[in-house]
């Protein structure tokens, strides 16, 4: 069932490259977020320096605001990934032209090869 066509490989890879970066930029976002846990430091020290819960609370906001958008990112990387490069139509992957009748491992459009590659095949 899971047999993908060259096509899709080339789309799926494509996701996966984007859901790298999804996560690389959730993985910053937490890193921002330890940036501001010095901040939620600097509160507790000035709780104890007599600092109000309204200034404490909005110090530590910060720092949690960077995380859920950390794990939020991260959570649905997959999901965003599918979103921003959809599986489109059984179509070339260099031209997009439609191969859903297509007899030919050849796209007529560009002349793409679309079987997998030489090293699949023995002789
Ligand atoms: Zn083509």
């Amino acid at each position: 069932m899971d047999q993908h066509t060259p096509w899709q490989a080339t789309y799926l890879r494509r996701r996966e490259w984007v859901r790298t970066i999804i996560r690389g930029v959730a993985l910053l976002i937490a890193l921002l977020g330890s940036l501001g846990l010095y901040s939620f430091t600097g509160a507790v020290i000035g709780a104890a320096a007599g600092m109000s819960w309204m200034n404490i609370l909005g110090t530590i906001g910060a720092p949690l605001t960077y995380f859920s958008v950390a794990f939020a990112l991260g959570w649905f990387s997959t999901r965003l990934s599918r979103w921003i490069v959809p599986l489109p139509e059984p179509g070339c992957p260099r031209c997009g032209y439609s191969l859903k009748d297509l007899r030919s491992p050849i796209c007529p459009e560009c002349g793409l090869d679309l079987r997998p590659a030489p090293s699949d095949r023995s002789g």
